[in-house]
């Protein structure tokens, strides 16, 4: 099965199993625009619990807020996103159709790495054993002119990004000679800028409309909040405030499902410092985040940092954590070392001293941040991609379980009665009375026990509890375990400390320590 097979049928699981659904879907949905569904949205929770939690719990000098989604129109301005946070946009004249200069390229860029990867394959079927990757990728005449080329388009598209030289990017689009995928011309537009805020007006038309944004990003927020809570909180630096929230940008190409929408949701904290210290605490917040994502066992190697070429106006120096995702290595996070930028530029707009009395040193001072900044449904997206996995089994059958962290997991355990009558059912219900008052836990009584294991793989299910004859006689229950389906048998007094032991946060938490 390719990759793109995989990404396929992980869509289709996500909808089929109530995670994920098109916006609007019977209107024929909305571009770039998804709802959370039944299972979606406790494992949506789960993670933001993961994040709030090890963020602000676990730091004594970190605290949380909730700002609201409008904002004063002169924060946008401060921010620089009203003149500044533009995507490069061009369109196919033929096929009416509109593309981010930089993501064309980037695909180009692509494809000259699979070509290479080609090359290499065929290669090591030629040579067979004695086959040296690194000296053929040195040596061999084609590969060594794709790589050059490769290297040399790439150059040219990072230098025109930085100087935001529009004809530069156009050019590169003609002498790569690529084509739009629908019309398949190479008919294009001038490149111009697209700016990624969406706009609503508040007030009656009458009374003169004003014209507000929809945040793009949640950090704004936290910025111009930052002396109410440092004053009521008494915090002193280092000190941090955690936010999550919706933010929405008006994409040009929205694609790979979850991973870019117009709609989504942050997780942003913004860390607050000594001028001066930056780097070290940049550092830290580069090292916890990465341990917080390795944390859930989806293996070390998939992860990797990704430092910045094209820096965003605000930042002196920023990474980002890719995940191995089935279209590749793709942020999911970004940390940022933003100097004093956004605090200074407040304080010019708004006229109100943003600085922070340092009694050590007898200074007052604009604080410098570091932020890390993560996008809930990529997250979503990540967890899904790496837990899901198609087995076959020992009899032949097969099935898709979805190998969540059991603390991510939407639901931590069914209880299934074997058959529905002797007082089995009656038996469930009780142990899930006293289960669900800590645990999400499902009761299911349908279909064979077979089918109900299937079903509650394809959710990722940590534990399903079956309740028999046996049950009704000395108070045992089995336990199924989902990821080895092992089974075995324990009283049914123990479920309690078992679910929590296994299905809690604590050993996640444990692992950041
Ligand atoms: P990209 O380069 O993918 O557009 P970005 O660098 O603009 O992302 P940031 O502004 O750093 O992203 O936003 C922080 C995080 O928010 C990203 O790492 C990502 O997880 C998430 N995010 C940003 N844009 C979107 C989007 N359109 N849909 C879903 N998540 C997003």
């Amino acid at each position: 099965m390719t990759q793109e097979e995989l990404f396929k049928k992980l869509v289709a699981h996500a909808k089929e199993y109530g995670f994920i659904f098109p916006s609007s879907e019977i209107y024929d949905g909305l571009s770039a625009v998804y709802d959370y569904g039944q299972m979606g949205v406790e494992l949506k929770n789960n993670i933001k619990r993961y994040w709030w939690d090890a963020m602000t719990r676990l730091h004594d000098n970190i605290v949380g807020i909730d700002a609201a989604i409008f904002m004063h129109p002169k924060v946008w301005e401060a921010s620089g996103h009203v003149s500044a946070f533009n995507d490069p946009l061009i369109d196919n004249k033929d096929s009416k159709k509109r593309y981010r200069a930089d993501v064309l390229i980037e695909d180009w860029l692509a494809k000259q790495d699979e070509k290479i990867a080609r090359e290499v394959e065929k290669a090591r079927k030629r040579f067979g054993e004695s086959f040296d990757e690194e000296k053929y990728l040195a040596t061999s005449p084609r590969v060594v002119e794709l790589a050059a080329k490769r290297d040399e388009v790439h150059r040219r598209m990072t230098e025109a990004l930085n100087a935001n030289d529009f004809t530069e990017l156009r050019q590169i689009i003609l002498d790569c000679e690529i084509a739009c995928p629908i019309s398949g011309t190479r008919n294009w537009t001038e490149v111009r800028q697209f700016n990624l805020m969406f706009e609503t007006k508040v007030g009656s038309v009458a009374e003169g409309a004003n014209t507000i944004y929809l945040r793009p990003e949640t950090a704004q927020g936290i910025f111009v909040n930052f002396l109410n809570v440092q004053k009521t909180g008494r915090m002193k630096l280092p000190f941090g405030i955690a936010q999550i929230g919706k933010a929405f940008r008006n994409e040009i190409v929205a694609r790979q499902f979850i991973f870019r929408m117009r709609e989504f949701e942050q997780m942003e904290m913004q860390f607050f410092i000594r001028p001066g210290e930056e780097m070290k605490w940049y550092e830290y917040w580069k090292t916890f985040r990465m341990k917080w994502h390795r944390a859930l066992g989806f293996g070390d190697d998939n992860y990797r940092f990704h430092d910045h070429e094209k820096l965003a106006h605000y930042a002196n120096a920023a990474a980002d954590i890719e995940y191995n995702f089935p279209f590749g290595f793709k942020e999911v996070e970004g940390i940022h070392s933003r100097t004093d930028f956004d605090l200074g530029q407040h304080q010019k707009f708004s006229g109100r001293k943003m600085q922070y009395f340092d009694a050590e040193t007898g200074e007052s001072y604009v604080p410098y941040v570091v932020e890390t900044s993560i996008g809930v449904d990529r997250m979503v997206l990540q967890v899904l991609s790496a837990a899901y996995t198609e087995e076959r089994l020992e009899n032949g059958e097969e099935r898709v379980v979805m190998r969540f962290p059991a603390a991510l997991a939407p639901v931590k355990a069914a209880v299934l009665p074997l058959v529905k009558k002797d007082g089995l059912p009656e038996l469930a219900r009780e142990i899930i009375a006293g289960l669900r008052l800590d645990f999400n836990v499902q009761y299911d009584e349908k279909d064979s026990i077979g089918k109900r294991y299937r079903r509650q793989d394809a959710i990722g299910t940590p534990f399903c509890i079956t309740v028999d004859h046996q049950s009704l006689e000395d108070g045992t229950v089995t336990v199924r375990r989902r990821d080895d389906m092992e089974q075995h048998r324990v009283a049914a007094t123990e479920l309690h400390s078992l679910l929590e032991r296994e299905t809690g946060f604590r050993a996640l938490f444990q692992k950041l320590a």
